[in-house]
């Protein structure tokens, strides 16, 4: 088998080794330098790479083209068209230009857009991405674009996700000049997506509206046996799952994925898919694309694949872990502790850096993750809180205290910390112990952002990882290139910079209460829901922030912040009108019936035997038929409350309403319906259980 992986991996992908054998010597020159450095390639040189992707796609079968992108919709979108072009006598051959694969124009009109584009200039274009691979799918090369308004303005999710990667490209290099590394021509972040997921059996999801609607159950009681065994966890797997996994394995390597582990996770039918990291244009591409293969695969297997943060209440849900790093063209990665004092003042500058963004853009960090599903999951006692921390870990910590109050890093060693002057110890590594409650960790080399939904695309929350971090660096390089002595300067900016920013770290448990009132103490952040957190994109440091490193104009961060809360108000509709429509066409009914076969059956006991014991039928008789009057005046309030929300005027207006009105209305009612579910038999019972969802694949 490892053979055939090696033959495999890539197999449809239009990479490096590709354009090597197929360019001519000159155009995969100028390919490269296209890719390397983010440029535009000359029509003349786009002419030919089209053509030799055509040809090399109509090898592999691909008869269509498509500009791939990333709307705001947070899915992929394409529009397909095939390679033909007739000629004379009725024929057609098969043609692809430069101008084709540069450019493409599509109706952007049923994109999210904020207000950007007005219907009547529903023109949108799609820019060829060179520094993602092109790629073969169902027939049809795919080529990874971003897609823009006719006026310039990013519609999409790869645009700003390329324009910050720049950015910290610039002043990580502005940095690394002041340490001497002249060597280097090119900065790039890192990112590997470790991606949870649950696997439930088609036949039960397709009994579940909720399920279908929305992604998540809106209804239902946790299961006697959950997740407290952990006998799930890294768990044998079941035949099924196996076999998803490996044809998942299979199909994402001959895309390029680097697909590297897969096991089972903490909740029972929760899974995880980790690939190795590469740059995080190209990672967050690759994610996307996990997220359809597993979602498609699934189906073939008789199963679904739940990317939603929260399916189950009460059980674990999903989200994705951004591993973070920024790497030099020279192979350096610069948060690797070094092996000399000089290497180790390096990466303490670039470790300060990371504390002083997250400090400074807690919000902009916690704007990236937020979502209606996700705001189910941070809070609980099972995801990183709301609250943006940082986890550095034991050692790393001593270290910065003693930098900070020019004491002795150990009572063994006495060595004062002073950068680039004095020696330095030798970093231990894989110091960093576990924390698992931490929203972001230091992990011995890099940096794991907790805090994302399994269904978040990873392009807003690398966004502002990168820009924030251009940001320090960029305020790092102007006060170093300034200093007299380059060494104090340096010195004296680590410490000042511990001083100012460790309030963002945070080496204890996460999911303590106590830390809330700890954190807000230190004046950090609390923003525990998506309406509570969204005024903060827009505020000026936030857009001060934007413009300087051409991240975001205003307008852009103005309708981003509308399509987010438009989303959320949607969501949260659909998943009210799916409960009312639940209750009153399956769950009260079904329980009516079962309240009439209960009386029935008391009656007859009672004909049959005067006097008999009739408790049993009398009692559930009574409880489910006050529960079936509460519920009932529930959910015409629910129905009541969601047309309020429709008619708020304003994205805040109606996302606040949502938030505090109608998700109120919403858990109370689910409450009497769970209880009612628990004393209802099963056969009457209108969908199938948690138990059967989470323990039905056998
Ligand atoms: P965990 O124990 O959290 O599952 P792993 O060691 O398996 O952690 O790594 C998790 C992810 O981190 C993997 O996708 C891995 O490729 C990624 N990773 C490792 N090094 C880097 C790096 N320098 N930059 C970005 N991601 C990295
Ligand atoms: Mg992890």
């Amino acid at each position: 088998m490892g053979n055939i992986v090696s033959e495999l991996f890539g197999t449809l992908v239009f990479n490096d080794s590709v354009m090597k054998e197929r360019l001519p010597k000159e155009t995969y020159k100028a390919m490269q330098k296209a890719i390397q450095e983010g440029r535009r390639l000359d029509l003349s040189v786009a002419n030919v790479v089209a053509n030799a992707m055509k040809d090399w796609a109509i090898e592999k079968g691909a008869t269509h083209f498509t500009h791939w992108f990333q709307p705001m919709t947070g899915v992929t979108a394409e529009k397909h068209d095939s390679f033909i072009s007739p000629i004379e006598g009725g024929r057609v051959i098969m043609e692809f230009s430069g101008k084709e694969l540069v450019k493409g124009e599509s109706d952007a009109s049923s994109f999210p857009s904020g207000g950007l584009r007005s219907t009547f200039e529903a023109r949108g274009y799609t820019a060829w991405d060179p520094t993602s691979y092109a790629f073969i799918k169902d027939r049809t090369l795919y080529i990874p674009t971003a897609f823009c308004s006719y006026t310039g303005e990013a519609l999409d999710k790869k645009t700003p996700l390329l324009r910050s990667m720049e950015a910290i490209n610039k002043q990580t290099l502005r940095v690394l000049k002041l340490f001497g590394n002249d060597d280097v021509t090119a900065v790039r972040t890192t990112v590997g997506p470790e991606q949870e997921y649950f696997l439930i059996d088609m036949d039960m999801y397709n009994r579940r509206k909720d399920l279908i609607y929305t992604g998540r159950t809106l209804f239902g009681n946790k299961p006697p046996k959950g997740q407290e065994l952990d006998d799930h966890y890294f768990g044998t797997l079941k035949p099924r799952v196996a076999a998803f996994m490996a044809e998942l394995d299979e199909e994402l390597w001959k895309l390029g994925v680097l697909v590297k582990t897969e096991h089972n996770e903490a909740a029972p039918a929760q899974h995880e898919l980790a690939p190795i990291f590469s740059t995080t244009n190209i990672a967050t591409d690759h994610n996307q694309l996990t997220m359809e293969m597993m979602q498609k695969i699934a189906k073939k297997h008789g199963m679904v694949c739940l990317l939603h943060e929260k399916p189950f209440a009460g059980i674990s849900g999903s989200g994705k872990h951004n591993n973070w790093s920024i790497s030099t063209n020279t192979g350096v990665n610069l948060l690797e502790p070094g092996e000399t004092p000089y290497e180790n003042a390096q990466f303490l500058l670039f470790l300060v850096a990371v504390i002083k963004a997250v400090d400074d853009y807690q919000d902009l960090l916690r704007i990236s993750v937020a979502s209606a599903g996700n705001d189910h999951r941070l809070g609980a006692n099972e995801a990183p809180p709301a609250v943006v921390s940082m986890f550095l870990g034991d050692e790393l910590n001593e270290i910065l205290e003693s930098i900070e109050t020019d004491s002795a890093y150990t009572a063994k060693e006495h060595v004062q910390m002073k950068i680039g002057v004095h020696v330095l110890p030798r970093f231990p590594k894989d110091t960093t112990d576990r924390n698992r409650t931490s929203p972001f960790a230091f992990t011995g080399n890099k940096f794991e952002f907790r805090m994302l939904g399994s269904a978040d695309s990873i392009a807003c929350a690398n966004v502002m990882l990168n820009t924030s971090v251009a940001e320090s660096l960029r305020v790092f390089a102007d006060e170093l290139e300034g200093a007299e002595d380059f060494n104090t300067a340096l010195h004296e900016l680590i410490k000042r910079t511990i001083k100012e920013h460790k309030r963002i770290i945070f080496n204890g448990n996460g999911y303590d209460d106590a830390w809330i009132k700890e954190a807000e103490q230190r004046g950090l952040l609390n923003l525990k829901t998506t309406p509570d957190c969204l005024p903060y994109y827009a505020h000026e440091k936030n857009l001060e922030l934007f413009r300087t490193h051409r991240i975001y104009t205003e307008t852009e961060v103005r309708s981003r912040c509308d399509i987010m809360l438009e989303n959320y108000c949607k969501i949260i509709n659909i998943e009210g009108l799916t409960m009312v429509d639940m209750v009153k066409k399956d769950i009260l009914p079904a329980v009516s019936s079962y309240i009439k076969v209960l009386a029935e059956t008391g009656n007859a006991k009672k004909a049959f035997c005067p006097g008999v014991d009739c408790t049993y039928e009398e009692n559930l008789v009574f409880r489910l038929s006050e529960l079936c009057g509460v519920v009932c005046k529930q959910v015409i309030d629910l129905d009541e409350k969601l047309t309020q929300a429709r008619n708020s005027i304003g994205h805040y207006a109606a996302a606040n309403y949502y938030k505090d009105v109608v998700l109120g209305a919403m858990s109370a009612l689910r409450s009497n319906v769970d209880e009612m579910e628990t004393i209802t038999d099963a056969k009457y019972w209108p969908y199938p259980s948690y138990g059967d969802l989470l323990f039905g694949i056998k």
